[in-house]
C-alpha cells in the first residue's frame, strides 16, 4: 500500500523540518461548523488513536480561533449532510515538542481532500451527498486538481459504487482502514477538510420530515457540468443510433418491484410509439446505464435511489416516478426536486398506486426491509389499516418501511393518463429551444420631472436608459417595472411598461415627494435589480 503514496517524491527531512518549525497551520472558510471547509498545512493523523492532530509551534495558525467553541458541537461537518452528529470533525492538540516521543511521521505528499461519505451503498446518497459535493469542493480550491487524493474517513469499505468515486481524481481514494497500513502517524502536507454543501438539494428528515432544502443554490447547469465530467472520465460513448427515441424503464429486482413489468413495457411502447428498454443496477454496468439514460426520452421507475440517475437525462426528457400504495408522492421528493431544478429542463410525473388490491406487503420480512411482525399486534393492525403513511422523521419508521417496500401491480390506464396530463406532445422532444435565462442589469440614467397642473393635479415624467448588458443581447421581450411610492407611505403603485419613459398622472398629488423604483424584466421571468431610488417632488 505504501508505494501508493510515493508517486510524488518529497524530501523527508525538509518535510519533517517544516512540521517541527511551522507546526500545523489552518485557515478555514465559513462562519459556522455547518458551512466550514478548512485548509491545512501539516495536519497529522494518528492511526492508533484514530484522531487528527494539530501540532502547535511558534508559527502555527488556527483560524477561526474558537477556543472551546470548537467542540460546540464541532469544528465542521465531515460529510455534506448538515449537522449530523456522527459526521463531525475535530482534532486534538499537541506541542511540536511531543513529536520526539511519537512514531516517526509518514508524510502524505498529495494534496488531500479529507471527508466522509454519507451512505456509499445507496446511489442517491452517493451522487447527492458525495460525488457532486466532492466535484464542486474541488472546483472551489484550485490545488484540489486531478492529481489530488480523496481520503474517506467514515470507516466504510469501498462500497458498491467505488468506481464512481475513483473517477473524480487520477489517484486511488484511500479509506480510513487503509491509513493504518501507511504508518502510525500520518502528516498531510497540504489538505482540505470538509465538503461544500452548496449543490445539495434535499434534506433526509433527521430533524424535520424529509423535503427539499430550504435554500437551494444549484441549477441544472452545474448538475450537467458534473455529469459531463463523469461521462468523459467513465468513457461513456454516446448511442450511435441517435435520432431514435426510446423509453428506459429502470427496474428494481430485489424489492419494491413492479409486478407487471412486461405489461407496462408493452403499454409504454404502444402509447408513445417508442422502443422501451429495461435496465437495472443488477444487470447493467454503470457505463451502459448512463449511455442509455443520457439519450432517453423518458425514464420510468419506482421511487428509489436508482432514480438519481435522471441527472444524466437529456434536456426535455420526462421522469416518471412510481409510488407504492399509501406513500404520498408529495412527502418524498428527492427526485422531483432534482428534475425541477431551474435549468434541468426535465418534465416530472408522479404516479401513486391508489388500489390496495394492487399492492403486495411483506409483514414477515426483517424490519429494515419493511417487516412489522416485531411490533405489538395493535400497532401491526393499525399499520395494515392505514391508507397513508403520516409524515415522519428518518430513518426507521416501521410504517414507512412497511409501505415503501411493497411490490406494486401498476394500473396501466391510470399511469398513462397521468403521463399524458404532463406530456402533451411527444415526450422528450429535443427540438425545443431551451432559453438560457440571463438577467438584465440596472436601468441607467433614470430621471424624473414633476409638473403641477393645479391645486389637485400633478404629473410625474420618468425616463431611463436600457440596462448596459441589453445592447449585447437578443432578448425577445423587454419590459420595465416602475414602482411609485409616496414618501412615508407603506404602499406603492406598480406599473409594467414597454418604453423607457412614462408620464404618471393618476394618484399623483401636488407638493408631495415620491420614491420611484425602476427595474428591467427580460422574457417575463427574469427580473433585474432595481436602480437607485429616484426622489421626485411635485
Ligand atoms: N437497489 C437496487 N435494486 C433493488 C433494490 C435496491 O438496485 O431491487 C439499490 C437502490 O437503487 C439503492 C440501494 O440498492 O442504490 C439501496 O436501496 P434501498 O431500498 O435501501 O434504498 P432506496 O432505493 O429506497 O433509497
Amino acid at each position: 500500500q505504501s508505494q501508493e503514496l510515493s508517486q510524488v517524491q518529497i524530501d523527508y527531512h525538509a518535510a519533517l523540518q517544516a512540521l517541527v518549525e511551522e507546526g500545523t497551520r489552518m485557515v478555514c472558510t465559513g462562519r459556522m461548523h455547518t458551512d466550514r471547509i478548512c485548509r491545512f498545512e501539516s495536519l497529522c493523523y494518528s492511526t492508533e488513536a484514530e484522531e487528527f492532530v494539530f501540532f502547535h509551534s511558534n508559527s502555527s495558525i488556527m483560524l477561526p480561533s474558537l477556543g472551546s467553541r470548537r467542540f460546540q458541537p464541532a469544528l465542521l461537518d465531515l460529510s455534506s449532510v448538515e449537522d449530523h452528529n456522527t459526521q463531525y470533525f475535530n482534532f486534538v492538540e499537541l506541542p511540536v515538542a511531543a513529536l520526539k516521543f511519537m512514531p516517526k511521521p509518514v508524510f502524505v505528499p498529495d494534496v488531500a481532500l479529507i471527508m466522509n461519505r454519507f451512505n456509499p451503498d445507496n446511489l442517491m446518497h452517493v451522487f447527492h451527498d458525495d460525488l457532486i459535493p466532492i466535484f464542486y469542493t474541488m472546483q472551489q480550491f484550485p490545488d484540489l486538481d486531478l492529481e489530488s487524493r480523496l481520503f474517506f474517513m467514515e470507516g466504510w469499505n469501498e462500497g458498491l459504487h467505488f468506481d464512481l468515486y475513483k473517477a473524480l481524481t487520477n489517484k486511488q481514494p484511500l479509506l480510513k482502514e487503509q491509513l493504518k497500513t501507511l504508518g502510525r502517524l500520518l502528516c498531510f502536507t497540504k489538505s482540505y477538510v470538509g465538503l461544500s454543501k452548496i449543490t445539495t438539494w434535499y434534506q433526509y428528515g433527521f430533524v424535520q420530515p424529509q423535503g427539499p432544502k430550504a435554500n437551494i443554490l444549484v441549477s441544472g447547469n452545474e448538475i450537467r457540468q458534473f455529469t459531463k465530467f463523469m461521462m468523459e472520465k467513465l468513457n461513456v460513448t454516446l448511442e450511435e443510433n441517435f435520432g431514435e427515441d426510446y423509453i428506459v424503464l429502470f427496474s428494481r429486482t430485489i424489492n419494491r418491484l413492479i409486478l407487471n413489468e412486461a405489461e407496462l413495457i408493452l403499454a409504454l411502447a404502444q402509447e408513445f410509439q417508442m422502443k422501451t428498454i429495461t435496465v437495472s443496477l443488477e444487470d447493467h454496468s454503470f457505463v451502459d446505464i448512463i449511455r442509455l439514460i443520457s439519450n432517453a426520452s423518458m425514464l420510468v421507475s419506482m421511487h428509489g435511489a436508482q432514480l438519481v440517475m435522471s441527472l444524466f437525462l437529456p434536456r426535455g426528457a420526462t421522469v416518471v416516478e412510481l409510488f407504492p400504495y399509501a406513500i404520498n408522492p408529495e412527502h418524498y421528493t428527492p427526485y422531483k426536486t432534482l428534475a425541477t431544478l431551474p435549468g434541468m429542463d426535465l418534465q416530472y410525473v408522479a404516479w401513486q398506486n391508489a388500489e390496495e388490491d394492487n399492492t403486495v406487503t411483506y409483514p414477515d420480512r426483517h424490519w429494515d426491509q419493511g417487516g412489522i411482525t416485531h411490533l405489538d399486534k395493535m400497532e401491526q393492525e393499525r399499520i395494515m389499516q392505514s391508507k397513508e403513511v403520516p409524515r415522519h422523521l428518518c430513518c426507521r419508521n416501521p410504517e414507512w418501511l412497511f409501505r415503501v417496500y411493497q411490490d406494486t401491480k401498476v394500473d396501466i390506464s391510470s399511469l398513462i393518463q397521468m403521463i399524458r396530463q404532463t406530456v402533451k406532445s411527444k415526450p422528450g422532444s429535443k427540438k425545443q429551444k431551451w432559453v438560457n435565462g440571463l438577467y438584465p442589469g440596472k436601468v441607467r440614467d433614470a430621471k424624473c420631472q414633476a409638473s403641477v397642473q393645479g391645486a389637485n393635479e400633478a404629473k410625474l415624467s420618468v425616463s431611463w436608459q436600457i440596462p448596459w448588458n441589453l445592447k449585447y443581447l437578443k432578448v425577445r421581450d423587454v419590459k420595465y417595472e416602475v414602482w411609485i411610492q409616496e414618501q412615508g407611505e407603506n404602499t406603492y403603485m406598480p406599473y409594467i411598461l414597454s418604453y423607457q419613459n412614462h408620464t404618471f398622472s393618476e394618484n399623483i398629488k401636488p407638493f408631495a415627494t415620491y420614491l420611484v423604483w425602476i427595474r428591467c424584466i427580460f422574457n417575463k421571468n427574469f427580473l433585474g435589480p432595481f436602480a437607485d431610488v429616484l426622489m421626485c417632488s411635485t
